[in-house]
């Protein structure tokens, strides 16, 4: 046991203990072996041990793990009796709490009295937190608390510390609440596996690590990105704890997701690029969803660019974006492929009907007029479909696609009819379409569009003709082309020719109650002319909306012509116009030219007039032959007294030689596209006001 003597003073006996306990130092002695004799109270005062606690343990017990090298040095440096040049090290308390302790020894195990080695140790933590700090502690932790940045600690099993304002400015939860809380209570869940794995390695090997979380917001849905950096300072005895950092990363992602936007989509459109496409497409095949592709490609995009400038075609490849994305679901992906060419993915179109409504739908939607800076313009657009099946891959669906839009682009020149490429609808596909539409026959689906009739001469409207749009409840409005076959097939047609002629008249009806008679052409099918009871039914409708029979023109096809012989049960076609003719209305002979024609048909019919077929006078600008037929057409319809009608007029130029071969009336995007009620109603009035 170690003695140590009583000192003697001038005035008297002084304890040497009594003096070393009342040193503010922890003064230390240890043996030859590194193990405790002796502790002054400095050491209770300080570090919390008792003398039962520090007697005969080893001081290595007491030192951190990391500072067994430096103090092991240090002690092999101790001279006799000189106390050498301090160090630091760090000393844990009876609560397992760190100190920073400076330490100077000298080796007094020589001296009997004494008997091993003395260390006097001073706490430093303090003075290192000042130093840190730049002398002002207080003015330091109100940076910390104003910071941008959130700063907590956590202790190590992750619960907060103690944690400044910009948690709460950020993330709206008071101190009060985040302190004594695991960390974890505000990481949103998707968030949660990622933090619980970075604790735990941390705890591990106590290495720094970076990580963004999904932050939870007080009284509010959303969620906010914060970036966290985790440093493992629970041993530096200043700190002892997790220090986290963390910053808000909102506009950071914003600036990602743009950069990432600008990477993946087409600058000018903003639509998807190729590789956005190919990836979507990519994924679709691989989780084997089922999709459709349509292949797009601009019918006159090149004259545009040519004609009017770069300028001008930027500015319409941004409205056929603009149109395209308005014609397709949300979900779809809409890219640009290339100069004019365009890609939409469909998911969850398996089968060609539908996929074949949507290329047609998209057709129309882009052969609208484009109203640009430098005037009207008028582009097509070919569309082409494939649709997914186990064999397919991307490649392969994309080729299938493109293939049917070159067949669609050749069939077409000019008309809208589909391409003859265009895959047949299978049984099943027509019977859920034919129910669709006799559904939406029932629901007021269908309806008539007007477009006006104008004499060629005194440019007065002699007419309106009426013609069939589905408003299809997914797919919009669709033209006849599209269902017209259905209609047929499913033996639709005394409804749906019902309902076209019932729209038409309520509209005719306004105009009559404004004091504007127009006649009304209405377009007949084969089905309809059959059916016995048709003429008493289109009289009905007439008459019931207070308009006269006088006013009805009906146009038939040259089919309708032909089929002279009634099936069991039914009228044949001859005798219903025979019995319209008598009721009063007028016949007219509709696309004049494309079929079996005969003067003999003509001549046979009460006809009152002929419409030339469009793709006549589409051609009559750059063709002599088409140029020639209309004027047969019209010295023929001269001599049968006859007048002629001239349809798909599009340019003046057309207009002006029509008027010049003495044709009589014309009808055409020209002067008017096919208008709904409203609009047919506005459009005429003013018009008849006008002219
Ligand atoms: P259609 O009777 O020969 O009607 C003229 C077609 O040409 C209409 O097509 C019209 O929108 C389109 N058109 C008009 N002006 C122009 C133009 O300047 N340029 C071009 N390129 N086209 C123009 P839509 O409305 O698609 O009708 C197509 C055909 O469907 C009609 O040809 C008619 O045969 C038939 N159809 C329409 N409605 C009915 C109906 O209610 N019943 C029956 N049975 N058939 C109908
Ligand atoms: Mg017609
Ligand atoms: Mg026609």
């Amino acid at each position: 046991m170690l003695a140590i003597q009583p000192t003697v003073l001038s005035a008297g006996v002084l304890d040497a203990t009594v003096l070393l306990d009342c040193l503010p130092d922890v003064v230390l002695v240890l043996d030859e072996a590194g193990c405790l004799r002796y502790a002054n109270a400095a050491a209770e005062r300080q570090l919390g041990w008792t003398r039962a606690q520090w007697m005969g343990r080893s001081a290595f017990d007491l030192l951190h793990p990391d500072d067994f090298a430096v103090a092991v040095a240090s002690m092999g440096t101790m001279q006799d009796k000189e106390y050498g040049t301090p160090v630091e090290v760090r000393v844990s308390d009876a609560d397992g709490g760190w100190h920073l302790m400076e330490i100077v020894g000298a080796n007094h195990h020589h001296r009997t009295e004494v008997g091993g080695l003395v260390l006097v140790v001073r706490d430093i933590t303090q003075r290192r937190m000042w130093e840190i700090a730049g002398g002002d502690v207080a003015r330091f932790q109100q940076v910390i608390q104003h910071s941008p940045s959130i700063t907590m600690l956590l202790d190590a099993d992750g619960i907060v510390t103690s944690v400044n304002g910009a948690f709460t400015r950020l993330l709206g939860f008071d101190p009060s609440v985040v302190i004594g809380e695991s960390l974890s209570a505000f990481v949103a869940t998707e968030s949660m596996g990622l933090l619980v794995e970075v604790l735990g390695s941390m705890s591990r090997d106590h290495r720094n690590t970076s990580i963004e979380l999904s932050m939870k917001r007080l009284d509010r849905d959303e969620l906010r990105p914060i970036r966290f950096e985790f440093a493992d300072l629970l041993s530096d005895p200043v700190v002892a704890g997790i220090v986290v950092s963390g910053y808000d990363v909102t506009e950071l992602q914003r600036v990602r997701n743009d950069l990432e936007q600008m990477a993946r989509h087409d600058a000018l459109t903003g639509l998807a690029n190729r590789s956005l496409m190919l990836s979507c497409l990519d994924t679709y095949l691989a989780i084997g969803r089922p999709v459709a592709v349509v292949f797009i490609d601009l019918d006159r995009f090149k004259p545009v660019n040519d004609l009017f400038g770069h300028e001008a075609g930027d500015e319409l490849l941004a409205q056929v974006a603009a149109r395209l994305a308005q014609a397709v679901r949300p979900g779809d992906v809409v890219a640009r492929v290339g100069g004019d060419e365009f890609v939409v993915l469909a998911p969850g179109i398996s089968g060609w009907t539908s996929a074949t409504l949507l290329a047609e739908r998209i057709e129309s939607a882009l052969s609208a007029q484009y109203e640009l800076s430098v005037g009207p313009v008028k582009v097509g657009a070919s569309a082409g479909v494939a649709i997914s099946d186990s064999m397919s891959s991307v490649a392969s669906l994309l080729a299938d696609a493109d293939v049917r839009m070159y067949e669609a682009k050749s069939e077409r020149r000019g008309t809208t009819t589909r391409a003859a490429g265009e895959p047949r609808r299978n049984a099943s596909e027509r019977r859920q379409l034919a129910d669709a539409l006799a559904a939406g026959i029932g629901r007021g689906e269908v309806v008539a569009h007007l477009q006006p009739i104008i004499d060629l001469h005194s440019r007065k409207l002699v007419g309106v003709e009426a013609l069939a749009r589905w408003n299809h409840p997914d797919l919009g409005e669709l033209a006849p082309a599209s269902f017209l076959d259905l209609v047929e097939d499913a033996g639709l047609d005394m409804p749906f020719g019902a309902a076209v002629l019932e729209s038409a008249c309520r509209t005719l009806e306004i105009l009559n109650v404004r004091g504007i008679q127009v006649p009304l052409a209405v377009n007949l099918s084969v089905g309809q002319l059959a059916h016995p009871s048709l003429c008493e039914q289109v009289v009905r409708t007439v008459t019931d909306h207070g308009l006269d029979m006088e006013q009805l023109i009906i146009e038939i096809t040259e089919r309708a012509m032909l089929t002279r012989h009634a099936a069991a049960g039914m009228s044949s076609p001859d005798e219903t116009l025979q019995k319209l003719r008598a009721a009063g209305a007028a016949l007219s002979l509709d696309d004049f030219g494309t079929g079996f024609s005969s003067l003999t048909h003509v001549r046979r019919f009460p006809l009152a007039s002929l419409k030339i077929d469009q793709t006549f006078v589409a051609g009559m600008e750059t063709c002599a032959e088409d140029r020639a037929v209309v004027e047969v057409v019209v010295g023929l319809a001269r001599g049968l007294g006859l007048q002629v009608v001239a349809e798909g007029v599009e340019t003046v130029k057309q207009w002006e030689m029509l008027r010049q071969v003495g044709c009589d009336h014309a009808q055409g995007y020209l002067m008017s596209r096919p208008l709904d009620a409203d609009a047919a109603v506005s459009w005429i009035t003013s018009y008849v006001a006008a002219v």
